[in-house]
Order: structure tokens, then sequence, then C-alpha cells
């Protein structure tokens, strides 16, 4: 028996997306809603966290718009110090939990369905009942799109011979008697985590074998930071990277000016970085990462025996006393990039470089406040996710225009100014007018942001 249900919008997905969406949606209409999602409880992928995750950016800009995540503290210790709390992973998932039962639920407007499948066409499974649902809606939003993949629940795309010792990086947590080494496997976020934790734990860095099939450039947290305490870091980075491109003379010189003024950061000086997905991280986080010295730069893993890592450009030797610590996930991962509004479907996606939430919020603000699909398409142009380093280029022209256009919307305007998620809005308008240091550095922006966008659109010619 399929029990039958109405609603305005119906959510497939109660991860970050999906809550942020959800909360705008409550907080700018009275619809109701429907939330389907196959996790126990909301935060998406927080549910399957290691136990030692924490946010790469301040918490401040993460959650949802009408609840503060961050606790306003700045970390006194350790690699972060002097910047804004990022929130653990239990944290994440504590106040996700917190938002449902504590905001969404009591409005009586939502409607939460965990455990449950979605198949498609309005229709959904409970994973423990197996009771069918089947509804009916004004709208559906598909905040799967991003398809957000976890060392937990990913399969790698190598293979691995059964007996190797081989764990995700979740796994760590579980030793319990120290192997004769390590092999991180994967240089993004999640394997920089994983190395950062060993060395944390005072595991010797020779201990250590890191295979790194790119480089990444990565971004300096303390250019993140939101309030006007920060505005030197966070407005001069800013400046300094439309004052990169505008100069630059070719696209190599674009990168080595982005990183001379301190907008990116490398782990190795000799290396030229060829990704970047855009992992956010400390200086005294990357002069902790330059303590391993066991490199492996030989492509890809493609497969691990008994007594061998087999990758594109050679073998390394191993041995089933070595932990093989799986960092291959690639976090958010679908590149392909549709319309975010289609008649009665609505699929957020990135609208802002590397902010997910931000972005789920202000689609949903869009949905709210404007009719004409066009016009929501136009302020909600897709901004492409970052793979290889040159995707900066793709990625940045498109975030400007869509700046530029919301900065011409003086009611959309209004709206990022008042919304906790936009971090950056509220400290430029908190720049008193007489503050000549600070009004340059806006006018350094100001100036370079233009000719920053014709030098982007230039080298996206180049590159075909
Ligand atoms: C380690 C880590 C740290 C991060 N740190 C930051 C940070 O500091 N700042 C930041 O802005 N972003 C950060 N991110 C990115 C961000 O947390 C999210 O990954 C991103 O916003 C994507 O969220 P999502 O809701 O699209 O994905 P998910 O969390 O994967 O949520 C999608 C949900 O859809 C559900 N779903 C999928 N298919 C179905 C189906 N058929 N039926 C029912 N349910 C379904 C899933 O169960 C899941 O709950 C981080 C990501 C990772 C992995």
């Amino acid at each position: 028996m399929t029990e039958q249900l109405k609603t305005d919008y119906l959510i497939i997905g109660s991860g970050a997306v999906g809550m942020a969406f959800a909360d705008v949606l409550l907080h700018e209409t009275d619809a109701n809603i429907i939330l389907v999602d196959r996790y126990p409880k909301p935060g998406g992928h927080w549910n399957v966290a290691y136990p030692y995750v924490t946010l790469h950016q301040p918490s401040q800009y993460y959650g949802v718009s009408s609840v503060e995540l961050s606790t306003g503290k700045k970390d006194q210790v350790g690699l972060n110090k002097g910047l804004s709390d990022l929130a653990s992973g239990q944290a994440v998932s504590a106040y996700y939990d917190e938002v449902m039962k504590h905001v969404f639920l009591p409005t009586g407007r939502v409607q939460y369905f965990p455990m449950c499948d979605y198949k498609g066409e309005g229709r959904f499974e409970c994973m423990l009942s197996g009771k069918s649902y089947e509804v009916e809606s004004q709208k559906e939003v598909d905040a799967t799109w991003l398809k957000t993949s976890v060392p937990s629940t990913h399969k790698p795309n190598f293979h691995v011979d059964e007996g190797v010792n081989f764990i995700p990086l979740n796994d760590l947590t579980k030793i319990k008697k120290a192997p004769e080494g390590y092999v991180v496997i994967g240089a993004g976020k999640t394997g920089i985590d994983a190395v950062l934790w060993l060395l944390d734990n005072r595991v010797d860095p020779d201990m250590i074998r890191w295979i790194m099939p790119r480089d990444a450039w990565l971004l300096d947290r303390e250019n993140t930071q939101p309030g006007i305490e920060f505005f030197h870091s966070t407005m001069e980075a800013q400046a300094g990277q439309f004052e990169a491109i505008v100069n630059s003379t070719s696209i190599e010189d674009m990168f080595d000016r982005l990183e001379a003024c301190g907008y990116f950061l490398r782990i190795d000086k000799n290396v030229r970085p060829k990704m970047f997905h855009g992992a956010t991280i400390s200086r005294a986080e990357v002069e902790a990462l330059r303590r391993v010295k066991n490199i492996i730069r030989m492509g890809r893993v493609q497969r691990i025996t008994g007594t061998e890592i087999i990758l594109d450009e050679g073998t390394l030797p191993t041995t089933s006393n070595i932990v093989h610590v799986d960092c291959s996930a690639r976090a958010v991962e679908n590149e392909e990039i549709v319309p975010v509004f289609q008649g009665n479907k609505i699929i957020p996606q990135m609208v802002r470089s590397y902010q997910p939430v931000f972005s789920a919020a202000l689609i949903a603000h869009v949905e709210a406040a404007y009719n004409d699909e066009a016009e929501k398409n136009r302020l909600c142009g897709v901004v492409p996710l970052p793979n290889h380093d040159t995707d900066y280029i793709k990625f940045t022209s498109a975030f400007m225009m869509n700046q530029y256009n919301w900065g011409q919307d003086k009611a959309l305007s209004k709206w990022l100014l008042g919304n906790r998620l936009d971090g950056f809005s509220d400290m430029v308008a908190g720049v008193d007018r007489d503050d000549t240091e600070k009004v340059a550095v806006l006018k350094r922006i100001r100036k370079n942001a233009p000719m920053a966008v014709m030098k982007l659109h230039q080298y996206l010619g180049e590159l075909g």
C-alpha cells in the first residue's frame, strides 16, 4: 500500500545543501516541505565523517542562514591558532539535528523522512519498514546533485588485493598496534587531514609515505576570515587576487603572481600544482605537512597487492604490516552543469566558488522572491567546480559575473547583507568611510575587477 502525500516542495537530500535551501524557504515563504534522505540524521555526509574531521572554512558561514554554527571563538592553540573556529564533524551533525528538531519541525510545515530512498517520479521507500510513499508536489528540489563522495562510503577506482591492510581514513582511530608505516593515498582535503592527524598524534613523518598524483593549489584560510577584524587579510587577498590577474602576462605568470600575493599556497615550492579543489588550509598546516619528505609523485594508484603498490609510473614495495589509508574520494565531485531552475525542478549547484551552502540559500531566496525563470537562472549562473589548476580561470570569471549581477539588484544586495552565510558583504558595508586605509583596499578591488574579468576571458580563449 502506497501512502499519498502532498506538499509544495519535495526536497531530496537533507545534507548541507538541502538544509540550507529548506531553511530559506521556511523563513521567506509559507510553503510546506517534505525532506527525504537515506541517512538517519540530517547533515548528509557528516553522518559518516571521520572522527577528527573539522570544517576547513570558518564555521561562521556554514550551516543554515537562520542558525549560527560558530561558537564565536578563535582557536587559541593548534594549527588554526588565531583564526575563527572550525566546527568538528560531531558539532556539525549535532547542529543539523538541532536545526531539524528545534527550527524546522516545530513550524508544522516540514515533514522529514530519514532512512528513505528516493526512487524518482515523486516516489520513495522507507528502508526500515519497506513502506512506500508517493508525493504530489509543486516543485522538486534535487539536493543530491553535487554527489559528495567521502572515503567511508566511496569505492576506490583502483584494485586492492585481498589481505592488503587498506582502510578509509575514518579507521585510523581504530588502530591498536603501531604498523611499520603508513601510505596515505590522495592529496586533497582528506589526504591532508589524514597526514596532519598522524603528525598531531606524534607519528614520525618518516613513517608516512604520501601518494600525491597531483600537487594542489591551496587557499590560505587567513584570507577567508569573516568579520571586520580580518578585513586586511580577507580584502587584501581579494585586491591582490585581482591585481595578480590584471598584471599577469600569461596563465603561468598569473599563478606565480597569485602565489606571490599570498592568495595561493602550495606544499612544495619546487613542484607546480596541476590540481585545484578549493581546499583551504592555514600556513601552520602547510609547514606541518612539509615535514613529510616521502612524497610519491608517480601518478595514480592502479593496484595494491600484498607486496607492491602499482602506480601509473612505477611500483613501490609494501607489506601487510603497512597501513594504506584511502583518501582518494573527491568530496564534491559532479562536474556536470545544468540550469538551476527547470520548470518544476530545481537543481542547486554552486553559484559562488567554494560556497555550497551559501549557494543553496541564495538559490532558495531567488526561488522565493523572483518569478521569471530566465531571470532566476541569470541570477543563479552556475559556477563550475574546479578540478585542474586552470579551472580557477573558468570559475572565477563565472563567479565574478554573478557577483556583478547581484550587485546591480538592490533588493538582492540587501538580502546578501543580512544573510549569515554571506560572510563578506557586511564586512565591506561595515567599513567606516573615513578609514582611508580600508577604503583604499576597496578601491583597488573595484578598479581591478572589470579588468580581471576581461583578462580571465582572454585566458579562457587561449585555453580553447
Ligand atoms: C571533509 C569535508 C569538509 C568540508 N568542509 C566544508 C567547509 O568547511 N565549508 C564548506 O562550505 N563546505 C565544506 N564541505 C562541503 C560540504 O560540506 C558539502 O559536502 C557540500 O555542501 C555538499 O553537500 P550536499 O548536501 O550536496 O551533499 P551530501 O552531504 O552528500 O548530502 C546529500 C544527501 O542526499 C541524500 N541522497 C542522495 N541520494 C538519495 C536518494 N536517492 N534518496 C534519498 N536520499 C538521497 C544523501 O543521503 C545525503 O544525505 C566539506 C566536505 C567534506 C567532505
